[in-house]
């Protein structure tokens, strides 16, 4: 067997090993015998490397007019459509998801990176009158500083690029330390970065575990502003760190989304909705549809379907054309999902289909699960409140709208809902109503676009917003500008 390809850190515009010399292996999820690399297991002096060379690079970076940085972002996106395939098959192989979905995934970086390209000529402020005479006012946008990336393994190029390309374009430098598990697909983003001609130290990546790397980034007095996607309860520890030195800070973190079927829904397409919502990513989705609340009076009709449907469901390595549904992430993730398991069938609720690890030659060497469908859940089950993060989905009857909505609402989490109705009035209501930063009608809970603002309510964010002009308001600062031209002192508030 010839030996893993070692892939390296990026600091500074060099490819490097850690200063450590240690590496760490990334393994197929689907088959745990296939080492996809070694990779670099850096710690707090290659952090210190990687934002010295951030530091220094923003001195021109921050000049550099926003279109020529959106040329480089352009040479980018072309960059991702040409290696769009390969770029899916290596993240299908390090993170297990199926490749329609990994081809999607890196989709939404090049729709990414082709928007933010184009919002360097768009980086409009405004101009407006005095209080004064002979006064003239404005405001700019100015970019804050060195920003530090901390990203998650199941969209592995896709949010890396939500962060990298509003930051770059607004002309920030930036330090990137993706999942651990899916280093890979980084690497891929940042080499066609440095291959577009990004200049040196604009963007470093440094791999490596969330202590060794993630907190001394976090922590260092020269990062101005951290973008953290991942767990809420990694991203409370990254908020608490941030406030010390009062660091902006992004957090997208978790979801325990919904979709609410009503009487007069198509069941057919909220069938599939439910289907796509909660098994897509093998439910490994910030957005993914882990609670379905049903009306009563279709409940059965709904269930049936759903149930025959979800056994039907193929799992499999995704590399797998007819493959629906991958392996989850790693054991741990799949030990988590097999306590939840338990604590559904311990609360009571009942267990319709799935419920255990898959078995047999195809999925012994792989961390595989059987999508599995929890009825007559009580809307308070920890199955029902948590997130769970795998191919679990807890279905709960309601009586009305307004307790679906109840229900819906009735989480610390609020990412993403949705309705499948035919009466444009409940649509509207609940458009209004739910307390989620997504809101789908007549589709399931996930599919975001890219020039829409992403991000969620309660405990899922901090009141921040990624994609979409939106996105460029974390990642630049408002400078109001007064000119005077009056040529003596005028006083505001004061000289009426
Ligand atoms: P995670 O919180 O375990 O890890 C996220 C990142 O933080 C990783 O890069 C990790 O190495 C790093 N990290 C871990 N400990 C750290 C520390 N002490 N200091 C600094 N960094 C640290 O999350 P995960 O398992 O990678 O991803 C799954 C979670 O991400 C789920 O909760 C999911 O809902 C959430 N997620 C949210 C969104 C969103 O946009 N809202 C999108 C995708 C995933």
């Amino acid at each position: 067997m010839a030996p893993a390809k070692i892939y390296s850190n990026f600091i500074n515009g060099e490819w490097l090993s850690s200063a450590s010399g240690r590496t760490f292996e990334n393994v197929n999820p689907a088959n745990r015998n296939e080492l996809i690399g070694l990779f670099q297991k850096s710690d707090a002096q290659d952090v210190e490397n990687a934002v010295a060379a951030a530091k220094q690079a923003y001195k021109s970076w921050k000049n550099t007019p926003p279109p020529k940085r959106g040329e480089i972002l352009y040479r980018t996106a072309l960059l991702l459509q040409e290696n769009k395939e390969e770029f899916a098959e290596a993240m299908t192989r390090e993170m297990g998801k199926v490749l329609e979905e990994t081809r999607g995934d890196v989709q939404e970086a090049i729709d990414m990176t082709f928007y933010m390209a184009g919002e360097g000529r768009r980086q409009f402020g405004q101009t407006t009158t005095s209080e004064l005479p002979n006064k003239f006012c404005m405001t700019v946008r100015s970019p804050i500083g060195l920003c530090g990336l901390i990203t998650p393994w199941n969209f592995p190029i896709a949010i890396p690029s939500w962060k990298i390309m509003p930051a770059l374009i607004c002309g920030n430098t930036v330090v990137l330390k993706p999942a651990t598990d899916t280093p890979l697909s980084s690497y891929n983003l940042v080499k066609v970065l440095e291959e577009a001609g990004l200049p040196r130290g604009v963007v470093n990546m440094v791999t490596g575990t969330g202590g060794d790397v993630g907190t001394p980034l976090i922590l260092h007095n020269d990062v101005r502003a951290v973008s953290f996607t991942g767990s809420s309860e990694i991203g409370r520890k990254v908020s608490q760190a941030c406030a010390a030195s009062f660091k902006h800070c992004c957090l997208e973190m978790g979801g325990k989304n919904v979709i609410m079927v009503l009487e007069d829904a198509n069941l057919d397409l909220a069938v599939e909705g439910a289907l796509w919502g909660g098994f897509g990513t093998t439910g490994q989705r910030c957005t993914a549809t882990s609670r379905v609340v049903v009306h009563k009076s279709v409940y059965k009709d709904f269930m049936d379907r759903f149930v025959a449907r979800t056994r039907a469901l193929k799992v499999g390595d995704g590399l797998d054309a007819a493959v629906q549904v991958g392996p989850l992430i790693n054991e741990a993730q799949r030990q988590t999902v097999e306590t939840y398991v338990e604590v559904g069938k311990n609360e009571g609720a009942k267990l319709l289909c799935g419920g255990e690890r898959l078995t047999g030659k195809e999925y012994d060497n792989g961390w595989f699960y059987a999508p599995t469908i929890f009825g007559d859940c009580d809307p308070n089950m920890r199955i029902a409140q948590e997130e769970i993060f795998g191919p679990v989905v807890s279905v709960i009857p309601c009586d009305s709208l307004g307790q679906a909505m109840e229900i819906g609402n009735g989480v610390v989490y609020g990412l993403s809902s949705s309705i499948y109705t035919r009466n444009v009035n409940n649509a509207f209501t609940a458009m209004r109503e739910m307390e989620t930063g997504l809101f789908y009608v007549n589709a399931p809970t996930i599919g975001a676009e890219t020039h829409l603002p992403f991000g969620g309510t309660k405990q899922t964010g901090n009141g921040h917003r990624e994609a979409s002009v939106a996105a460029l308001d974390f990642y630049s600062e408002w400078k109001s500008i007064y000119v005077d031209y009056s040529d003596k002192l005028q006083r505001a508030q004061i000289d009426t």
